[in-house]
């Protein structure tokens, strides 16, 4: 029995793992739950999972829980709560599902104290990518991706590196891969996240329609395998069937297929090495539609061409980038600033911010508050 502790038990990969665990309620127990201010869904939660810990982030939320709770379960509030219940001795392996950088410190805390690590949380990679692998060699933690294209660059190099010569990162192309830059101005948040093939949460759903989700992936994939960034190619291909490709020296390409759905890439990073039910349907070749690839179109989905250039760059820029994308699309989900508001945003930031090379966790943090300060002063001039 493996005890788990689910950060982010109530957004899109919360639900999906709990779903998992359903399924095999002699491999799993949930140890501990958190969320930010959803007090109602989690004392549902906790009454069904019984776990040792609830954490609310959000104080007030948490004491509303507190009054509410007759199952056995102790609540405790705040972002450090967060750091504890993922370190504890008690957990087994935890599931990364904060979204953004909020994410960060509890998924680090995790990796020093040696736990297996089922990362959701790509910003912790873009934020403190070189910090947390470090964390993760020297405390032995175990760092399984849980997003579909990395897991499955992950799957398929069970039988390692020898002879890589490039991964493939599929992308979806997102909601307007087809809709002319004209119409851009004018998109909702609602439209932007309407995603074709993923359910997700609202941030990662923008992300998903201006491609900064790729950008973003592009450095996960940077630091989860090690790989230069000219080893790492970005495809669209919009049916998400193929979630990504590895290729190799004798002209071997390995791709993991599946339908679109978190519970395979959850259930692997589970299970991993074994392999379990996840109750999504096998693939059925016949009756999917053509599968298409085409070339990313940089100039359309200017956030992408960004990732790439802060990756090349290197030293703070990612986090600045970062940083300037979540003010941007929270501006954005909140009717402030138009769609194409948000690389602008994020460009001036980058253009604005003094280039640094964090080397601790306290300057990653740093740098991030200033990239923020920063990014909502520039917002102004677009609301
Ligand atoms: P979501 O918005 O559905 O859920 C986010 C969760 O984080 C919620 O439980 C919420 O309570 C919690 N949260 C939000 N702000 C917080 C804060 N300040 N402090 C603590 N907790 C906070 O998001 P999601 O779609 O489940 O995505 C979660 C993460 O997984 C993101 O990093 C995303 O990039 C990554 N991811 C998601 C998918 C997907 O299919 N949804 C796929 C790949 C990667
Ligand atoms: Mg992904």
């Amino acid at each position: 029995m493996k005890n788990i502790t689910l950060l982010g038990a109530t957004g899109s990969i919360g639900k999906s793992t709990l779903s998992v665990v359903d399924l095999h309620p002699d491999k799993f127990n949930i140890f501990a739950l958190s969320a930010n201010t959803n007090w109602q869904q989690m004392f549902e939660l906790c009454n069904k999972y019984q776990p040792n810990y609830a954490v609310m982030v959000d104080e007030q939320s948490a004491e509303k829980l507190s009054n509410a709770m007759t199952a056995d379960t102790q609540v405790l509030s705040g972002a450090q709560a967060l750091d504890e219940i993922a370190a504890h001795q008690h957990t087994d392996f935890i599931m990364a599902a904060i979204v953004g950088t909020a994410g960060m410190s509890s998924a680090l805390c995790a990796a020093k104290a040696g736990k297996r690590i089922m990362l959701a949380n790509k910003e912790s990679l873009v934020l403190a990518g070189d910090i947390f692998m470090q964390a993760v060699a020297e405390f032995n933690a175990e760092l399984i991706p849980v997003d579909s294209e990395h897991s499955a660059i992950f799957q398929c190099l069970q039988s390692g590196k020898s002879g890589l010569n490039k991964i493939q990162l599929t992308a979806s192309g997102g909601p307007f891969l087809h809709t002319p830059i004209g119409k851009f101005k004018s998109i909702t948040p609602d439209e932007a996240c309407a995603h074709p093939n993923w359910s997700m949460g609202r941030k990662i759903s923008v992300d998903s329609a201006t491609m900064m989700n790729k950008g973003l992936e592009v450095i996960e994939a940077h630091y989860l395998f090690s790989l230069a960034p000219k080893q790492i190619d970005v495809v669209v291909h919009p049916q998400s069937i193929v979630h990504s490709s590895v290729l190799y020296e004798d002209g071997s390409t390995l791709s993991q297929l599946g339908n679109p759905d978190m519970r395979t890439v959850i259930s692997y990073a589970m299970s991993y090495p074994q392999r379990i039910n996840s109750g999504v349907a096998a693939l059925d070749l016949i009756n999917t539609p053509a599968l298409e690839f085409y070339q990313p179109d940089f100039e359309k989905f200017t956030c992408l061409k960004l990732a790439f250039e802060a990756l090349n760059k290197g030293g703070n820029a990612m986090i600045t980038m970062n940083a300037a994308n979540e003010i941007a699309v929270e501006h954005f989900l909140n009717h402030q600033i138009g769609f194409l508001d948000i690389s602008k945003i994020i460009e001036q930031t980058l253009s604005t911010m003094k280039h640094a090379t964090p080397d601790s966790l306290e300057s990653v943090i740093s740098n991030d508050l200033v990239a923020r300060k920063i990014a909502r002063k520039i917002s102004k001039q677009y609301v």
